[in-house]
Order: C-alpha cells, then sequence, then structure tokens
C-alpha cells in the first residue's frame, strides 16, 4: 500500500463525463489499496470567465489604484476549483467510494499575504492522514489557501500544481501524479511542434527551466517543491483509458517522471526547447554613465513587483552614455513606464522606447554544463532562417534568445531540429 497525490487540471475536469472519468482513474488507485488524496483545478476556460468578470468591473469610487481588490479577486476567482472538488466527490460517491470535498481553508492550506499570487507558507497534513486512515478520499479543491488576514487566497495562474505537490510534501506521498491532457513533458511544446518527443525522464533542474521559461505544463513552483522535498511526480495523461494495461504500475506508470539529474542514464546534451510569447523590450536611451544607475533604475522597478528578466547594457555612439534595455511581461509595461517616468530626473537618461511584441525562445539541457559551442549552435541556424537575434542571456544549463514575436514558431522548430531533438 502506498499513499498517492492525484491532481487534474483543467482540461480533465472539463465537464461531467470527463469527471467521471477521472473517478474512474481515483477507483484504480483505490482498489489497488493505496491512500489517495485528489487536487482538481477548475473546468478549462472558467478561471479565464471569472478572472475576466472581475476585470469587468469599475473600480471602487474614488480609489486611487488603477487595479481592483486583490482580496476579492481570490474570493472570485478560488471559486471554480470550489465547484470540481463537490462534483469530483460526489462521482466517486456514486462508484461506491467514501469521498469528501476539502477547499483550502479547510485543511487549512496556509499561504502567505500575496493575494493573487500567494506562496504556501504551511499545510497541516494530519486531518487528510487522518482521513485516509479511515478510508476516505480527499477531493482537495487546487489554486487555493487562506492568508494571514483569514481570508481566501489565490496561488497564480497553474497553481493547482503547486497545491498537488505541497499536500504531498505535507502528507509524505509516495507519489504525485499530475495528470493532463499530454501523456508527459515533451522535448517542447507538442501543439506547437507535432515531431516533439515524450521524456522518460527529466531532471528537476532543467524542469525548474522549462517552466520558468515558459513551458506552462507544470507551474514553476510546483517544481521548486518537489525538488525541495524530493516530492517523486510524474506527469501523465487523464486522457487514456483508466484500465488500460499498465496504468497502475505503481512504480513505471507511463508518463514523465521528474527526478534527481543522477537518475537520468542517458543524459542529451540539449533536453528541450521553451518559448514564452508576450514579451516586451524596454530601452532606455543615453543613460548617464556612473555608479548607481542600474541600482537607481531596477531597484524601483523591483519595488513595484515587476519581473525584469533579461539586461542588456551598452555603451551610447558618443561614448559618454549607456543604452540600457530590458524585458518586461508585456502586461507590465504600462507599469514599468509609469516608475521609469519617476526615476527619470534623478537616474539621468534621455529616451524610452519599448516594443511589446517579442517572444523568448530557450534552450535548456544540463549537459551544455559539460560542452562548449551550443550557443554558437542556436545563432547560426537561427540566421540561416533570417531570424534576428535582439538579446541574449546564458546560466549554465540555458540559452534565451530575445526574437520577434512572429518568428516563435520557426525559431522554436529550428532549435529543436538543430539539436536532433525532432522524433525519428
Ligand atoms: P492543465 O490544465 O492540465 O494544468 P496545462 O494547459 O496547464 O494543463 O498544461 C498542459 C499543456 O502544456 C499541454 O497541453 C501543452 O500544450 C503545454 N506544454 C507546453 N510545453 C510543454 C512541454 N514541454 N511538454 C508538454 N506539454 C507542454
Ligand atoms: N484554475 C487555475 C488556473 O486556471 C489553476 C490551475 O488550473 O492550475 O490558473
Ligand atoms: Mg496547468
Amino acid at each position: 500500500m502506498a499513499r498517492i497525490v492525484m491532481k487534474f487540471g483543467g482540461t480533465s475536469v472539463a465537464d461531467l463525463d470527463r469527471i467521471h472519468n477521472v473517478a474512474r482513474h481515483v477507483k484504480r488507485e483505490v482498489d489497488a489499496g493505496h491512500e489517495v488524496a485528489v487536487v482538481v483545478s477548475a473546468m478549462s476556460g472558467k478561471t479565464n470567465e471569472l478572472v475576466g468578470w472581475v476585470q469587468g468591473m469599475p473600480k471602487a469610487t474614488g480609489a486611487n489604484s488603477p487595479f481592483f481588490d486583490a482580496r476579492e479577486y481570490d474570493a472570485i476567482v478560488a471559486s471554480g476549483e470550489q465547484v470540481t472538488s463537490g462534483l469530483l466527490a460526489i462521482a466517486l460517491q456514486s462508484m461506491g467510494v467514501n469521498a469528501r470535498s476539502w477547499q483550502g481553508w479547510q485543511i487549512p492550506i496556509k499561504t502567505d499575504g500575496a493575494h493573487g499570487a500567494a506562496r504556501i507558507i504551511d499545510i497541516d497534513g494530519s486531518f487528510l492522514i487522518k482521513r485516509f486512515g479511515e478510508g476516505q478520499v480527499a477531493v482537495v479543491a487546487g489554486f487555493q489557501g487562506i492568508a494571514p488576514d483569514n481570508r481566501i487566497s489565490t496561488l497564480g495562474r497553474g497553481g493547482s500544481d503547486t497545491s498537488a505537490v505541497a499536500i504531498a510534501a505535507a502528507v509524505k506521498a509516495d507519489r504525485c501524479d499530475i495528470y493532463t491532457d499530454v501523456d508527459g513533458v515533451y522535448t517542447t511544446d507538442p501543439r506547437l511542434e507535432p515531431k516533439a518527443r515524450r521524456l522518460e525522464r527529466i531532471s528537476f533542474e532543467e524542469m525548474l527551466e522549462m517552466a520558468s521559461l515558459g513551458s506552462k505544463v507544470l507551474q514553476v513552483r510546483s517544481v521548486e517543491l518537489a525538488m525541495v522535498h524530493k516530492v517523486r511526480t510524474f506527469v501523465r495523461s487523464s486522457f487514456t483509458d483508466p484500465d488500460a494495461p499498465g496504468m497502475g504500475d505503481f512504480l513505471n506508470p507511463p508518463g514523465t517522471l521528474i527526478c534527481e539529474e543522477d537518475e537520468i542514464v542517458e543524459q542529451q546534451v540539449v533536453t528541450g526547447i521553451a518559448y514564452a510569447k508576450e514579451e516586451a523590450q524596454i530601452s532606455l536611451r543615453r543613460v548617464a554613465d556612473r555608479p548607481g544607475v542600474a541600482g537607481g533604475i531596477f531597484g524601483p522597478l523591483a519595488e513595484a513587483n515587476i519581473n525584469v528578466d533579461m539586461i542588456v547594457q551598452n555603451i551610447s555612439e558618443d561614448g559618454k552614455s549607456t543604452d540600457m534595455t530590458f524585458t518586461v511581461p508585456n502586461g507590465d509595461v504600462a507599469k514599468a513606464l509609469a516608475v521609469l517616468d519617476k526615476v527619470r530626473e534623478t537616474v539621468g537618461f534621455d529616451a524610452v522606447q519599448h516594443d511589446d511584441g517579442m517572444s523568448k525562445v530557450s534552450v535548456i539541457g544540463i549537459g551544455m554544463r559539460s560542452h562548449a559551442g551550443v550557443a554558437a549552435t542556436a545563432f547560426k541556424a537561427l540566421a540561416e532562417k533570417s531570424i534576428n537575434i535582439r538579446a541574449i542571456t546564458t546560466s549554465e544549463i540555458k540559452i534565451s534568445i530575445l526574437i520577434d514575436g512572429p518568428y516563435t514558431e520557426l525559431a522554436v522548430r529550428t532549435l529543436h531540429s538543430v539539436y536532433g531533438l525532432d522524433k525519428h
């Protein structure tokens, strides 16, 4: 007997038939004698709809913030998961499985107070463990918790993955299965490149880079937690027949295992290609060339919670000043421009230019640590397709390249093929 946390994403619980199918996956593990906690997302499209409703509301009279009340945002957008947790509990009961739903605050899943993008700080697993002892399946609403102000919080988009891994760590589960609409982690997004291959295994570090650099198959924070707490995490499909051969294989279920580097036998130089669309490039022209300037620019941007990514600095033509270019997500451009306007006098720069039609494509692989020439291969391949490179950043195990948005698909496919990742 083992303890398993099973997480089902939005497409897996998109309607009543699919919820019934999910219940069959859960029943399979229960029938095998395992203790099971399930984490569910909202039905696909639901969270977007709820967010849209919030954004469509007028802001409070007299409010001087352009943003709505994040606590009410959380109360609203967390509701999608409440619905699916109840429905799945009913579906399980109808199959004779003892199950009940749990909302984040009932467990409780305690988070910090950053409403809208809260971090889990503590989960008391004792209630769930007690119910396991009574043979009950816990169906937990993902994406939500309770903040120190005693109000509902949400974990940021895609946050149910994080709920699942955090619960798995809290109840010391033997495994955390992330069920989704693809049968594992691929060398790149299979929706964009049909030649992408499923990976049997991927290391925590590489998965962390893939997720941070745009592969939305797992939320970044869930990978961090899995890595820190050593949660054995599989990504697998809910769309296969729950009773197909091998689906209940405990040691080697179908899907991709996220694991320690040394569990991977055949390490490739490049493991995957990730991409993030909707990146914006902001350039400050003729910035005074003196100590403290970068701090004067990026300090206030960080205080405004703006996620600055690539930074490039070069000397202006006159040799007396520098040009500073950096990227932020498109959604943060207006906020960033407002911050820059405020520091313009003190920092001293001439002009601000921005372009929000950028994409970032990234090449990821631990094998890069010991192989030279990986970056040069990417630059040459992109040049052959006449794709212009706007900025580059590298780390030990990744290279990220900023390009014009319309070239995203071409760039991803080109890189995927040049490193031999295509299916043969
Ligand atoms: P869920 O609703 O189950 O959480 P998501 O839509 O969040 O599902 O994540 C699954 C999607 O992630 C897939 O449909 C796929 O298009 C996308 N994806 C992006 N990059 C990858 C990758 N490298 N491997 C697998 N899927 C990926
Ligand atoms: N329903 C939430 C979202 O769409 C959380 C999740 O699906 O993981 O972001
Ligand atoms: Mg997701």
